[in-house]
């Protein structure tokens, strides 16, 4: 039985002040808590150790960062490697975002680099995959996305891919407002779990536009396992909602 996961990532918003009064805000209601479903926040890294306290003690919210290089140390000057995250009490890394690969040449290649240097420090990688709005028209959002998590996941054996995180988030419907159709998203979803038997069972989550309305629509489908969750969880009363209404529908699904 694959559980839910809803993780925040608030990309480079919250100074370390912001941050702190967002999770001390989220922590205060715990009415969406629940037992069945995991929730992380991915702050910047400047922010990870202070949101780490706020979470101290806490074991309903686990913390991430949204990248990290692949060398364990080292003369690559800006960079933030596994070991410092896990010291700061990391569970996740996201590796791979579009807006990473996009903006800051990050590669198939790197991505697998990085994912190998996480599982092996004893993270959980969130494998971000996606297809261009010029893919996605010409039907090739599955063969781009199959061959993203190929590439991230070559010579990573199936125990290692199975405790993984993979998040399916169409370039074109993040920040956009133009969330993928739940059951074409779930499509992509399956052709994944068919690629390799380490991945039959990976937790898959969505990403793109999605909303406290719209995240019921998501996790009701068979592969889809929670969301990956950009503008709407920066504020804490909107995330509370979303997860709210992510296990509302996931109890009843
Ligand atoms: C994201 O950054 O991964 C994301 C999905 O953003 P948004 O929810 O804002 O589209």
């Amino acid at each position: 039985m694959r559980r839910r996961l809803l993780v925040a990532n608030w990309k480079m918003h919250k100074t370390v002040a912001q941050a702190r009064e967002t999770v001390r805000a989220l922590l205060a209601d715990r009415s969406w808590a629940q037992p069945e479903l995991d929730v992380a926040i991915a702050p910047p890294f400047t922010a990870l150790a202070a949101v780490a306290e706020e979470l101290r003690g806490d074991g309903g919210i686990a913390l991430g960062a949204q990248t990290m290089h692949w060398g364990e140390f080292g003369a690559f000057t800006g960079e933030i490697s596994a070991p410092m995250l896990v010291e700061l009490g990391c569970r996740y890394v996201i590796l791979g975002h579009s807006e990473r690969r996009r903006l800051f040449g990050e590669t198939d290649e790197i991505v697998n680099l990085k994912v190998k240097s996480a599982l092996a420090h004893g993270l959980i990688p969130i494998v971000a995959v996606g297809e261009s709005l010029d893919e996605h028209k010409a039907g090739r959002a599955k063969s781009r996305v199959t061959s993203q998590v190929r590439n991230a996941f070559e010579g990573v054996d199936e125990f290692d891919m199975a405790r993984s995180v993979i998040a399916y988030e169409p370039i074109w419907a993040i920040g956009t407002g133009l969330a993928e159709d739940p059951h074409a998203a779930d499509e992509v979803m399956a052709a994944i779990r068919d690629i390799d038997p380490g991945l039959r069972e990976v937790q898959i989550l969505y990403g793109g536009s999605v909303k406290a309305n719209s995240i019921a629509a998501f996790v009701a489908q068979p592969n889809i396992d929670g969301g990956l969750v950009g503008g709407a969880s920066l504020d804490a009363a909107s995330f509370a909602e979303l997860i709210r209404a992510a296990h509302t529908k996931a109890a009843t699904a």
